[in-house]
Order: C-alpha cells, then structure tokens, then sequence
C-alpha cells in the first residue's frame, strides 16, 4: 500500500518505518528541514532501540523515502497518517493548531480519494473537526479515521510490530477495510484490532494514559505515606501487585510520571471534561499530586544540607524522563535540577542518551561528564533521577572514593537497603527508610 506519514517523530517515524518494514512504500513528511535532511542521508534522528536497523533495511529496499512537501505527501499516499504535536495549551487542553493547519492544507491538495488517519493524540471530537477542515476546502472524497497509537518509547519498535490491540475508530467501511489490511500483519497472533467509533477511540487513549498515570500516582502516594508510618513501599508493592486485578505493572513509585504524554493528556481529558460539564476530580488530584512529587526529593536535600545549597556540588545520573529514550520532555530531573540550580548548587550530569537534548536546554549552566562515574567526582551527593539499568550495580566502593561523601538522594528506589547500609552510605529513597 502507499502510504504517507506527516510529522516524522518519535511517533511518525516509528509508524513509517515499521509501515515499511512489512512491504508498504512509505513516503514520511517533516517540516524541519534539517530532520529530513538527515534521515535522507539515513541517519536516525532519535534515539529508540531497535529502530536504526530496520530503518537503514527499508531505505536500502526503497520502501521508507523521506520529504519536506506536503503535496507530495498527499499525492503519494492512499493512507495519510497524522503524527504531529499535540502539546498543551495555555489552559491544560490540548493545542490542535498543528493537526488542523494539516486538515487545512490537505484540504487544498487532495486531488483523490484518500483515508486521513489522526495518530496524534486528540481530544474527543477532533475527527469531526478533520472532516470539517478538509470538506471546506474540497468536494474530493476522503475519510477520516481516529487511530491512536499506544507504543511506549525505548519499546516503541516492539511497541508497533506486535501491539497488544489496535483500535480503529471509524464510521466508513471502505476506511476501515483498507486499516484493516495494514494492519493485518502486525496481530498475526492474535491480538485484536477493535473497530469502534470515532469518539470512542479517541477517549481511548485519553483514558488509557491517564489511568496510567493516575496508577503510578496512587502508588506515589501510598510510598509518601509508608515513610510517615514506617512501612516499606518495596514490601507493599510485592504484596498488591500480586493480586492479579491490580498487576505488578505500573507500581514502582518514584519522582512522578513525565515524558511528552502523560503529563499533557491527563491535562487535555481534565480539561475536556471542564468543557463538557464535567470536573474530573480525580485527574485534578493526579495533575496536583504528581507535581509534588517531581521534586520530593529537593525538602530533603536541603534538609540534609541545612539549607544551604550555595556552592554545593551534585552529580544527577539519569536525565532522559525514563529509561531507553533520549527524550527529556517533562523529565523530572529538569524540575529537580532547575531548582537546585537557583540555589546556587553545581551539577554535573550523566545520561547515556540524553546529554545532547539536555545540553541543548541547559548549556553551559552544567558540567557534562563522560560517564558515570565522572560526574562523581568531588560531588557533595548524587541524585537519580532515572532507572536506566548501567546504574543498577554500580561499583560502591569507587563511588565512595569519587565523591566528597558518600551521599545518594535515589528518586527511583534502585539499591537494595541493606546494601547500602553495608556499603556506609547516606541514602535516601522513596516510601522507604532512610538510611543514615
Ligand atoms: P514529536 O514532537 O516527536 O514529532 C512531531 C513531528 O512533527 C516533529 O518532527 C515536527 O517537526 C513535525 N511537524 C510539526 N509540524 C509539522 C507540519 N505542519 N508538517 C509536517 N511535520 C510537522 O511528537 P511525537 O512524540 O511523535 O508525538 C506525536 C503525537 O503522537 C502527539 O499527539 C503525541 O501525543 C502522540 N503520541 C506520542 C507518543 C510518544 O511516546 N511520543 C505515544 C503515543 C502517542
């Protein structure tokens, strides 16, 4: 099948290039010159394990072409998927000016039937508005299909070859024919491709992300309230996640959910429903709470320092707002550091994927290490802020010879308790005690 994907991010690429990867012509379509640049000259412009060598595969084959014309995007394809920005507006709801500028100029270049697939995540309504946008601008006939996509990133090739469900939300049979014939081979397995209506599928993803969110934020909350009465949240996790209508998943508590979706869609669905009449307490406690707790760690590290952070020096390991991605959107450490920044504190970093995006925003109000033990040394403490796995089993006693003392604020619980005790560490953690 042809088909075109505009906006070639972390969603749009991985759509594009996994699209290609079981025999479609794939034309992917960006604005930013300098990206599709460098995707023509084959390199990946992100960070996402498994991507580069099917991305290398598929253009070597001629299925995965890369473009900045819209038009010829819209010529190319029979199928147009939509993966642009949905970022948070001023008031919490979501920003759709780039998926209906698109609808727009699609509108206008459309010379044949076409199936129009909304990606990004929207608010319930949007394929309405598509279809609105579009039928202004020509009499050529099109559909308008919702499809939101589920993949996870640091999983997302996996994520989209072998999805756990697809949901296609359409009211056309001829659209819905066509998804399903795309998608066919990507849930050979079994898993299924669920066909509801348009609304329907984009409240889907809305309640997905937030239920996620709103289950790490419980989680957060029942760890806050273990250190108060002395219970340990590793314990209490074991216990819950057991019972299989709760699940193991999903329960590690740390320094609050980021990344370029939760944050925004439990904003957008809070916010939608203000604008149906209906106030979703608890995303308003979820939003609230969540905030907390991406710098719970900071109370402490003052506390610790008695107040006073001025030309104390720390070592932050793990930049990126979770593991197996360079993306640094709505990271916990940014809120972290920031603050520690104002206070006067040095910070040097280490991420094994994220120091250039991270450097890009903060510059030169950083040192940059070359690894992780690097950035350790000299430091007054070290703060973590993301799980990535190299900082599992570090090597303690180096740890304690790098740094001035031998201090650790762990916003995402990676050390065993006796451990470190053993090992002579300061080490603070969440829902857990700390050691002194
Ligand atoms: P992204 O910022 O990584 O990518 C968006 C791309 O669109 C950028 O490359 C940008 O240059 C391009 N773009 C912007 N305007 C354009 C235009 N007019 N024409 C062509 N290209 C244009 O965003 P993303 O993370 O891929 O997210 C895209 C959508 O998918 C969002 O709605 C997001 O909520 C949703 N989503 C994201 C994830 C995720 O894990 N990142 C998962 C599921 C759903």
């Amino acid at each position: 099948m042809k088909i075109s994907v505009i906006g070639t991010g972390y969603v749009g690429l991985v759509t594009g290039t996994c699209l290609a990867e079981t025999g479609n012509d794939v034309l992917c379509i960006d604005i930013n010159k300098d990206k599709v640049k460098q995707m023509q000259e084959g390199v990946v412009p992100i960070y996402e394990p498994h991507l580069d060598v099917l991305f290398e595969r598929n253009i070597k084959a001629g299925r995965l072409t890369f473009s900045t014309s819209l038009e010829e995007g819209v010529s190319h394809g029979d199928i147009i998927f939509l993966a642009l920005p949905t970022p948070e507006d001023e008031d919490g709801s979501a920003d759709l000016s780039y998926v209906l500028g698109a609808a727009k100029d699609i509108g206008k270049l459309i010379k044949d039937y076409k199936v129009i697939v909304d990606k990004s995540t929207v608010p319930v309504g949007t394929a309405d508005k598509v279809t609105q946008v579009i039928a202004n601008e020509t009499q050529v006939a099109f559909d308008v299909v919702s499809n939101p996509e589920f993949l996870r990133e640091g999983f997302a090739v996996d994520d989209f070859l072998k999805p756990e469900r697809i949901v296609i939300g359409s009211s056309s049979e001829k659209a819905t024919e066509l998804m399903e014939r795309l998608y066919k081979p990507f849930v050979r397995s079994g898993n299924p491709i669920i066909v509801m209506d348009e609304k329907s599928a984009e409240l889907t993803k809305y309640a997905a992300n937030s239920f996620l969110a709103t289950k790490i934020t419980f989680m957060n909350e029942i760890a806050n309230f273990c250190e108060k009465v002395g219970a340990d949240v590793d314990m209490v996790r074991r216990g819950m996640g057991t019972d299989s209508r709760i699940g193991k998943r999903f329960l590690f508590p740390g320094i609050g959910y980021g990344g370029s979706c939760f944050p925004k869609d439990v904003k957008a669905l809070h916010k939608s429903g203000k604008d149906n009449n209906y106030t979703f307490d608890i995303l308003n406690a979820v939003i609230q709470v969540n905030d907390t707790q991406k710098t719970i760690l900071l109370p402490r590290i003052e506390s610790y320092f008695d107040g006073d952070l001025k030309g104390k020096t720390f070592a932050v390991w793990g930049l990126a707002f979770k593991p197996e991605t360079d993306d640094i959107r709505e990271a916990p450490a940014i809120y972290i550091m920031e603050q520690l920044l104002e206070k006067g504190a040095n910070i040097t970093v280490f991420d094994p994927e994220a120091m250039p995006n991270i450097k890009k925003r903060f510059g030169n109000t950083l040192t940059y290490a070359n690894n992780m033990y690097e950035a350790t040394k000299g430091v007054d403490a070290l703060v973590i802020c993301t799980e990535w796995s190299i900082f599992r089993t570090p090597d303690f006693d180096k740890l304690k010879a790098n740094m001035s003392q031998p201090v650790i604020f762990d916003g995402r619980n990676l050390y065993d308790l006796k451990e470190v005790e053993h090992q002579g560490f300061y080490y603070s953690s969440i829902g857990r005690k700390t050691i002194a």
